[in-house]
């Protein structure tokens, strides 16, 4: 099924460490391997960190009814709940909460009231009802928890994630560019340097969007999460406002959760599912994320290749000038990197090129390109095998992994081109400071291959 879902166009993999044990995702991690390589594709791997999410404990037997109006006690004790009295696994709860907040579980569906504390025991009114199983989620917006994005468990995933060699960590419930500081340092102490991807999924990280963006290397946008924390009406033009906001940083975005939901127990999609995945590339999203449906769906792969028809249609019908374009235009550059990306996007909006190649150290200048959406592909050659993996995470960017980059670029690109199938004739190569050239110029040069026999 891995094989399958590559070939259907998954290229980056997301395992959660919320669900499964460590021997499962080493398992999973060699089969991703395995798969990648025989089929020649690359797959970035990212390891999504639990968080201090907090959960409801054993609920038996279940489902069990919660009906509106009755009470309902949250425990610190560690029993087996039932319609009346459940654990759960926030111990400070009793301590952080009052009368009259409100907290929702499994993700909003059920909404209840506090009415006291005592002890362990938070007392609780049902305000709105529902069926309620096992480690249900357990949200509280708005109220200062005082507890940190990167916990004691997280370090243990992320040193287990380090030595299998994941490329990517995605932090679950950031609130602060702290957050990201602490698992970068963590991951540094541990030998690493992964990509890291915040996800936004507390009102807090919508509200610290500008520091949280600076500190971390890509976003998330968790609507799960982030649709019980924030009202779920202001889902849609947050996530508009986080992406458009990502492109102009030029920090990858992913827009992830019930993209096509339905999809986990029927083959199609609803029409407003397809319309949501078309809405967020429209937006600029760089990766569209599926969950449920290619985690425990009928039809993972059925999801996968729903997702790259969509992708396709809509990326060649996208209107040329969308807000976040309009916006990089008027934008300032403020680095060298900024300003070629500006130069190449408006020679691709003047003239026919094939391709962009982009020899890139960190993928700094082929993210910068990116986030134009322009029509063509960029190929990025780097020396480095992890930025070829974290550009994965970029739309519309192509990498590829060289021993050394060559004296002479016309040949390898015109190569490399041929290997890929595309027959390109003019090609913008944008080039500058090297490790191996570090004094080098930036430069914009057309390579034209109308005259050789590939052309
Ligand atoms: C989300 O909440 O939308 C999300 C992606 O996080 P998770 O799937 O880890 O709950």
């Amino acid at each position: 099924m891995l094989e399958r879902l590559i070939g259907a166009g998954m290229n980056v993999a997301r395992l959660n460490f919320s669900h499964g044990d460590f021997d499962g995702h080493a398992e999973v991690i060699s089969r991703l391997r395995s798969a990648a390589s025989s089929l020649g594709r690359r797959v970035a791997i990212m390891a999504d960190l639990p968080g201090p999410k907090m959960r409801l404990g054993e609920i038996a037997p279940e489902p069990v009814m919660i009906e509106a109006g009755a009470g309902l006690i949250l425990t610190n004790e560690d029993i087996v709940g039932d319609a009346h009295r459940i654990s759960m696994s926030f111990e400070a709860l009793p301590r952080v909460v009052k009368p009259g907040d409100r907290l929702f579980l499994n993700d909003g569906l059920l909404q209840i009231a506090v009415e006291r504390v005592a002890g362990n025991d938070t007392y609780c009114r049902v305000l709105v009802g529902g069926e309620l199983r096992s480690r249900k989620g357990l949200n509280i917006p708005g109220i200062e928890l005082g507890i940190s994005a990167f916990t004691d468990h997280d370090r243990e995933c992320l040193r287990f994630a380090l030595a299998h060699g994941v490329d990517a960590v995605s932090q679950s419930f950031v609130e602060s560019a702290a957050d990201i500081e602490t698992l970068r340092e963590a991951a540094r102490e541990m030998g690493g340097t992964p990509f890291i991807i915040a996800k936004i999924e507390r009102a807090r990280a919508v509200e610290r969007f500008a520091e949280i963006l600076a500190a971390t290397d890509g976003v998330m946008i968790a609507r799960g999460d982030l649709g019980v924390e924030i009202p779920i009406e202001e889902i849609a033009v947050q996530q508009k406002r986080l992406i458009a906001r990502a492109n102009l940083a030029g920090k990858p975005v992913i827009t992830a959760t019930q993209m096509l939901e339905s999809m986990t127990h029927t083959r199609l999609p609803t029409r407003a599912e397809t319309t949501d995945v078309a809405n967020a590339i429209l937006d600029g999203t760089d990766c569209v994320m599926l969950s449920g449906e290619s985690a425990m769906g009928k039809f993972p792969e059925e999801a996968v290749a729903m997702l790259g028809r969509i992708a396709a249609c809509t990326e060649a019908n996208r209107c040329g000038d969308f807000l976040a374009q309009q916006r990089l235009r008027l934008s300032k550059p403020a680095t060298g990197t900024e300003l070629v990306s500006q130069f190449v996007e408006a020679a691709v909006r003047t003239a026919q090129f094939d391709a962009l190649v982009v020899p890139t150290h960190s993928g700094a200048t082929a993210r910068m390109t990116a986030r134009f959406r322009l029509p063509e592909w960029i190929i990025a050659f780097t020396t480095h095998p992890e930025t070829a993996q974290n550009l994965c995470f970029s739309s519309g960017v192509l990498s590829i992994a060289l021993p050394a980059y060559p004296e002479e670029w016309t040949p390898t690109v015109q190569t490399t081109l041929e290997q890929l199938g595309m027959s390109a004739r003019r090609v913008l190569l944008i080039t500058g400071p090297s490790e191996q050239r570090p004094d080098a110029n930036r430069r914009i040069e057309l390579l034209d291959f109308s005259h050789t026999q590939s052309g």
